[in-house]
């Protein structure tokens, strides 16, 4: 793609060719004396913007909204959703503001002031929580999973009252779709078939143009296929996301809205990131069934334009196509050259190992990357040794009729388990640092997010497990 400054890029509005009671066009609030975080390369190079733009001042300016790209009339989206199971009937961005689509990629700012939906709120995000955003994007996107990403972060002295005072901030992000579950909802909960209908046929065009033409079921079809992919690439890597609202689920099957989310420390199904989620809706064992119920709420919404029964048909294969994934990612985890039935065991077994001896997710895997039958390592990382040695001696046998030679598992297993994820104590440290203006450690774990599977020498001590301190911790979901 050709390279080319601020003001020479041109953006479209696709959005806005739907019917009007889909959006609210509304022009973004700047915040006060801005500056500039940290911008993205790859993501620049991305929508075709020279990488020297990033440090302008000009920039700045335009991640703050205050300077509009040619072609850009900026809006929020409208929708609905099922928040904790219960039906909230107008929700829609109340504090992101889309400002133009740029090749596949659409621009949003979020944090960027008041909109049509904003309710109660302020329309802004603090330093804390956009940082968050921020970096967890990059490192589900470092890790090969579907996800919105961001191009900016910038800061500002802006107050912004949350539990206490905080600074405002906006992330720019972007993603090929940030169409929602919800977005549907709220058109067929408010009969209004027209606009539901023309959603569908922008959704279509948006994220599964394969499909135009088609039957409108074999839409839902793919959708359920990929929330199934997303759920299985989320458990794989132990990512909890928190909000499994309706509303925060993509069409496209992306990884979308950063609230509350943790990657597992020590392995843990039952692990709820989510301070307010007392009874573990969102837990991360129950992800994969909170997908499903979520595109069963979709399905309803659908049920307008595409016949029930074949919906029914769709959801009826979830399950197996979560469960297919998620033990071919596993399987690939565990270096196996392809999963059987008797795989299947194994692996249980190694995560009930893992559960019960309380053992670091991603440090177990990344050290069984290297396993080449010294068993000191591995069985190091838990409270005893027993039940791992057990499970090794069972995996050992599997690795006898594995096709691939020691060395080819280790390589292909080193490039398959992150030696990094960005847990919530490395993100926390970075935020206190630039809360004192210090925005070093945003850069570092960046570039760890970046690549996962690298060693970062310099950074070892955050390769290891969890400080017993920071383990298993909730969040808070005000941001
Ligand atoms: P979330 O849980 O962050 O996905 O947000 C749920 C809904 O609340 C969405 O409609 C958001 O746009 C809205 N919302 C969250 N925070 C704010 C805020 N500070 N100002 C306005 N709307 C907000
Ligand atoms: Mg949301």
């Amino acid at each position: 793609m050709k390279k080319e400054k601020l003001n020479q890029i041109t953006v479209t509005n696709p959005y806005l060719t739907l019917p009007p009671l889909c959006y609210d066009k509304v022009n973004p609030t700047p915040l006060k004396n801005p500056f500039l975080i940290h911008a993205n390369n790859n993501v620049a190079d991305e929508i075709g913007l020279e990488s020297s733009e990033l440090t302008s001042d000009e920039f700045v300016i335009f991640v703050n909204g205050d300077f509009k790209l040619q072609g850009s009339e900026p809006f929020a989206m409208c929708y609905a959703g099922h928040q904790f199971g219960y039906f909230v009937e107008r929700l829609g961005d109340g504090r992101a503001i889309n400002i133009g689509t740029i090749g596949k990629l659409h621009l949003q700012l979020k944090g960027a002031g008041l909109t049509l939906y904003s309710r109660s709120g302020d329309g802004r995000a603090v330093l804390r929580s956009s940082i968050r955003e921020y970096l967890m994007s990059e490192a589900i996107h470092g890790l090969n999973i579907p996800t919105s990403r961001a191009l900016a972060l910038i800061g500002s002295t802006q107050k912004v009252i949350r539990e206490d005072w905080e600074r405002g901030a906006i992330v720019l992000r972007v993603a090929p779709s940030w169409i929602r579950f919800g977005t549907f909802e709220y058109f067929a909960h408010n009969d209004k078939p027209k606009e539901l209908k023309a959603l569908l046929d922008f959704a279509i065009e948006e994220s599964y143009p394969h499909l135009k033409g088609e039957e409108y079921h074999h839409f839902f079809s793919e959708v359920v296929g990929r929330t199934a992919r997303l759920m299985a690439h989320w458990q794989s890597v132990g990512f909890n996301h928190g909000v499994m609202n309706t509303d925060n689920m993509s069409i496209a099957g992306i990884t979308i809205d950063y609230g509350p989310f943790a990657f597992l420390d020590d392995y843990d199904i039952r692990y709820i990131c989510n301070h307010t989620d007392r009874r573990g809706r969102y837990s991360f064992g129950n992800q994969p069934s909170i997908g499903e119920w979520n595109l069963q709420a979709l399905m309803v919404a659908l049920m307008g334009v595409i016949p029930k029964e074949q919906m029914e048909k769709s959801l009826a294969r979830y399950k197996r196509l979560y469960s297919e994934h998620y033990l071919y990612l596993m399987g690939e985890k565990f270096g196996l050259d392809g999963v059987n039935d008797e795989d299947f065991e194994l692996i249980k077994s190694g995560l009930l190992t893992l559960q019960m001896l309380q053992v670091d997710y991603t440090l177990f895997f990344r050290t069984l990357s290297r396993y080449d039958g010294d068993r000191k390592a591995i069985l190091d990382l838990g409270l005893y040794h027993q039940p791992m040695s057990e499970w090794l001696d069972i995996y050992d046998e599997r690795l006898k009729k594995n096709s691939m030679t020691t060395q080819t598992r280790i390589t292909k297993m080193l490039s398959i388990n992150p030696k990094f994820v960005l847990k919530n104590y490395m993100i926390q440290e970075a935020i206190d640092k630039a809360k004192l203006g210090d925005f070093e450690l945003v850069d570092v774990l960046f570039k760890i997010a970046q690549n996962p599977y690298d060693e970062h020498e310099a950074y070892e001590r955050y390769a290891m497990a969890t400080p017993a301190q920071f383990k298993n911790q909730k969040l808070s979901c005000s941001s």
